[in-house]
């Protein structure tokens, strides 16, 4: 998994692994105020799912 945080598309999810062998942490903030958190590989890649997911049906896009 590679650096997935964004760069232009702020508010958006953010994904941080502070040193290798450690779990990747991630966040995600929506202009429409839904937030979201995970820690660990497999939670952070079901969060960037969510995160993509709710992009499709945000009241807010
Ligand atoms: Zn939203």
């Amino acid at each position: 998994m590679g650096d997935l945080a964004p760069t232009s598309d702020w508010p958006g999810v953010h994904v941080t692994r502070r040193a290798r062998g450690l779990p990747a942490s991630g966040s995600y903030t929506c202009r429409c105020g839904t937030t979201g958190r995970a820690q660990g590989d497999d939670n952070v890649r079901d969060l960037v799912a969510e995160w993509i997911d709710h992009r499709n049906t945000c009241p807010h896009r």
